[in-house]
């Protein structure tokens, strides 16, 4: 029986690898956006590091990665703002100087000493 039983949280755990979007708490499904996101930032830096390496190689006198910085700004903004929000569900607000996550009844930031308005 007790092997039956730790198949069967084995099946549990591969389950939760996989999850069904509409069982994920919010949270889970932010934090699920935000590594999604990370990886694509990641390959981003990759292509980035490639195109820099092969302009070294290549010894032309100019090299275009506007598009890559583009598309790398707008990720990380979008990982910014998937962050805003865990912090909102973990009852946290956003310093606007630093960006850290401060508990909402803070008068001031404890990282920066910005004093939050209220
Ligand atoms: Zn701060």
């Amino acid at each position: 029986m007790k092997l039956i039983n730790s198949d069967s949280q084995k099946i549990g755990i591969a389950s939760t690898i996989i999850p069904k979007t509409e069982e994920l708490s919010e949270m889970k499904k932010l934090i699920l956006e935000r590594d999604r996101l990370k990886v694509g930032a990641s390959d981003l830096y990759g292509k980035l590091g490639q195109k820099v390496y092969q302009y070294y190689l290549s010894g032309e006198e100019r090299m275009d990665i506007t598009e890559e910085l583009a598309a790398l700004d707008a990720i990380n903004q979008q990982i910014e703002e998937t962050m805003k929000k865990v912090n909102i569900l973990n009852g946290l607000i956003i310093c606007p100087k630093c960006g850290a996550g401060i508990p909402a009844e803070s008068k001031e930031c404890p990282y920066c000493g910005y004093r939050v308005h209220k």
